[in-house]
């Protein structure tokens, strides 16, 4: 019997031509200079079945990072599962502005940091900083582990409910990627939104809530002269620069990511 070439099976899914090849390098268990050279082979029989099932899943909406179990952050791969967000390229700006304000040997905290993205990249570019990660689910804490670990991260991970939990003060930096889209927000119901955990997406009837608790918190907890670095939506940017200024933190102020959104308020301790 014949089987399908690559290029047949990736044609015939409809889906996105680079998500296809993707799930086919996946399945095959190559790269993607292999499926180049393979194109028009017939498929083997096995692997044909498991990409058919592969490729059905991600017709139904389930996001390409579940269904492969990793995604790219920072040059890092990291694994990701359901209990975890999806790290966002967007997120890379929080990172940048993280490792520029730490000074050497600093203390960072990364409140809320599912699958360990952010500590993780500012660890691996930072071996002189000391990195506390926490997060109130044990799920996402497993994989942010096994993510430091795969990638020699020397990260100190703390499971908290916000900061409440994280034992010591006087952070240089504290940086988050915490909940932010109001409840109700038609985006919740598309997308990979569909499919990632409520409590990293969604908090409260603005979305503000956990933001509100965690500028509270950070500056207690940070040493006079650090900053504290939060990412927002797109439309949140003004009520953060209030809320960051209220709370008395000066030199504030709010960036945009690549795709000249409001992404990332920041505010120093003074
Ligand atoms: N940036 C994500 C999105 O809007 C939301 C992540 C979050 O709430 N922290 O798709």
């Amino acid at each position: 019997m014949n089987m399908p070439t690559w290029r047949e099976l990736i044609a015939a899914s409809g889906l996105p031509r680079a998500e296809a090849r993707g799930l086919a390098v996946h399945a095959a268990q190559r790269n993607a200079a292999w499926l180049i050279a393979h194109d028009t082979d017939e498929a083997e029989p096995g692997v044909v079945a498991v990409l058919r099932d592969l490729l059905a899943r991600r017709q139904r909406g389930e996001p390409l990072a579940y269904i492969i179990g990793e995604r790219e952050f920072y040059g890092l791969s990291l694994r990701v599962t359901p209990e975890v967000l999806i790290p966002r390229p967007e997120t890379e700006l929080l990172v940048e502005l993280a490792i520029e304000r730490l000074p050497k040997n600093g203390r960072l905290l990364d409140v809320g940091t599912g699958s360990g993205a952010i500590a993780i990249a500012v660890a691996v570019q930072r071996p002189d900083a000391q990195i506390v990660a926490c997060d109130i689910s044990p799920g996402a804490l497993a994989v942010a582990r096994d993510n430091a670990e795969r990638l020699g991260a020397d990260v100190h991970f703390v499971a908290s409910d916000g900061m409440t939990d994280v034992p010591g003060r006087a952070f240089d930096v504290i940086a988050s990627n915490p909940p932010y889209i109001a409840e109700g927000d038609p985006h919740l119901s598309q997308g990979d939104l569909r499919f990632e955990p409520a409590i990293a997406l969604h908090c409260g009837r603005d979305g503000l809530d956990m933001i509100r608790r965690l500028v509270r918190d950070a500056h207690a907890a940070l040493r006079p002269g650090g900053w504290l670095l939060c990412e927002h939506g797109y439309d949140q940017g003004e009520a953060c620069v209030s809320l960051w200024r209220s709370t008395g933190f000066g030199a504030v102020e709010d960036r945009r990511d690549l795709a000249g959104m409001a992404r990332v308020c920041i505010g120093l301790k003074q």
